[in-house]
């Protein structure tokens, strides 16, 4: 048995040097290019961040969320866990690692699922951090009851023929490669009546209907698409899996993603955490910094409280992939973190935003984008109430009703059962005695 809290020295060393790496050569770039991290790189920043992921590749952590078999380090969900903390909350930081969202998720289906000839095509070009991808599923009526989508796929000789209109497609505008989830046959139940596709993105009747943006953004632009598959016709061969495995192909891929989202939410509530205590010691008000105030206190021992038993968790979760190598098998616990975490990115950005008054609501501190992806977060890969739904069904597995009349735990029968136990023994221990 063992049970070690540890970071091993030689790992720990390369975490020093992601976090030193990180603060000197990677936000400069998300200072001053912030919304250019998912947009094909040309002139001057192609240039910067093609140095930064050669220095990641020369130190052994490009692509640390594959094995070896793919380019990857190999390093598990665990190491991959600390490794994310520190990129988290850096827009330029995953590219420069080759561990982007939605491209990682997108790389592992195919890995897992693609035949050689697409794995040659649209993963290799994937890992090498030549190309972006896009993921294709939610529709502008349905997102979280993947049972509603209505996007068809239809057999034509040795062709599909794609027709629906899917919206929040992100990195549409800069994908080479779209992944489709369509309806390809409507008379079995959903779960085994979709099929993914993989489409280049410059293929006939790919038309997108208008780009949307995120909170703040300007209206009309944005990185995530609401597209319209008009007759998009695509070979046999683009079948991702087999005929029907969407649901099952997408389970895999969004397991991986929402862990991968909690370990980089672990870093921005550091950084919260990190900025508040700085101003709370900096401020003063009332004859007294703001750190000798008890509610300002309560604050940050909530906010570490709370960091903490995340940050056990998402580890935890990480560490149990590892064990079993099965998403199915940790569903409890993904879907328990996945709730989780923009409650506890909402609290402590909040309670950090708080305590810097004026200046934290101004756009002259990172709030803003912090408080954006705290609430993203409770939507994205699944709104919280499924997630809790998961969890609560994955936990009353290991229950069932009360056998009796009254709960197992009912103190009047508690006793009965306590005063018979104890009249057994003392029988036998008077008998022995004498
Ligand atoms: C930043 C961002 C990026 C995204 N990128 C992609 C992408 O690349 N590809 C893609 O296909 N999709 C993408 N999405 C879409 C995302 O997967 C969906 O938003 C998500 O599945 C929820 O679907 P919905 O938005 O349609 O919400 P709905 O399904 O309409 O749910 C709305 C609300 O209803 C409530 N609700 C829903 N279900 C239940 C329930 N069972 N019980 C109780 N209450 C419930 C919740 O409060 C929920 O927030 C992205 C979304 C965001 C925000």
């Amino acid at each position: 048995m063992s049970w070690d809290f540890s970071t091993e020295p030689e790992f720990q060393a390369h975490l020093d040097w992601i976090r030193e790496f990180r603060r000197e050569q990677i936000e400069p770039l998300d200072l001053l290019y912030p919304q250019l991290a998912y947009h094909p790189l040309d002139g001057d920043l192609r240039a910067l961040v093609e140095s930064l992921k050669q220095q990641v590749k020369d130190r052994g952590l490009w692509a640390a969320h594959l094995g070896p078999e793919l380019g990857g380090q190999g390093f598990g969900q665990l190491k991959l866990g600390l490794i994310n903390e520190i990129l988290g909350g850096s827009n330029f930081a995953p590219i420069v690692f080759g561990t982007a969202a939605p491209d990682t998720g997108n790389a592992e289906i195919i890995a897992h699922y693609g035949t050689e000839a697409q794995k040659e095509k649209y993963l290799k070009p994937l890992l090498e951090g030549e190309c972006f991808s896009c993921f294709s599923m939610t529709e502008p009526h349905a997102g979280a009851d993947p049972k509603l989508f209505t996007t068809r796929a239809v057999r034509d000789g040795d062709e599909w023929v794609i027709n629906g209109r899917k919206y929040y497609s992100s990195n549409a505008r800069t994908s080479q490669f779209v992944i489709v989830m369509a309806v390809s046959n409507p008379d079995v139940s959903a779960y085994k009546g979709m099929s993914m596709f993989l489409i280049p993105s410059d293929t006939p009747g790919i038309e997108i209907e208008r780009h949307i943006g995120m909170l703040g953004e300007p209206a009309g632009d944005g990185m995530h698409a609401l597209i319209h598959y008009n007759n998009v016709r695509i070979p046999a061969e683009n079948l991702l899996g087999g005929e029907g495995m969407a649901f099952q192909i997408s389970q895999t891929r969004l397991g991986g993603g929402r862990v991968h989202h909690a370990m980089r939410s672990v870093g921005v509530c550091q950084r919260a955490l990190d900025m508040m205590c700085e101003r709370v010691l900096s401020r003063s008000t009332q004859g007294t910094i703001l750190a000798d105030k008890q509610m300002v206190q309560s604050d940050i021992a909530e906010s570490y409280a709370q960091l903490e038993m995340f940050r056990l968790l998402v580890l935890k979760t990480a560490w149990q992939i590892d064990q079993y190598h099965d998403y199915g098998r940790v569903k409890k616990d993904i879907s328990a973190i996945k709730f989780l975490m923009p409650k506890v990115l909402l609290d402590i950005v909040y309670r950090s935003m708080h305590a810097h008054g004026a200046l934290g609501v101004s756009n002259e501190m990172p709030f803003d984008e912090m408080w954006k992806y705290a609430a993203t977060m409770a939507v994205v890969d699944g709104p919280t109430e499924v997630h809790k739904v998961v969890v609560a069904k994955e936990v009353l597995k290991d229950y069932s009703p009360a056998s009796g009349e009254w709960p197992s735990q009912f103190l009047p029968d508690r006793r009965e059962w306590a005063r018979q136990v104890l009249a057994e023994r003392l029988e036998h221990a008077v008998a022995n005695n004498s």
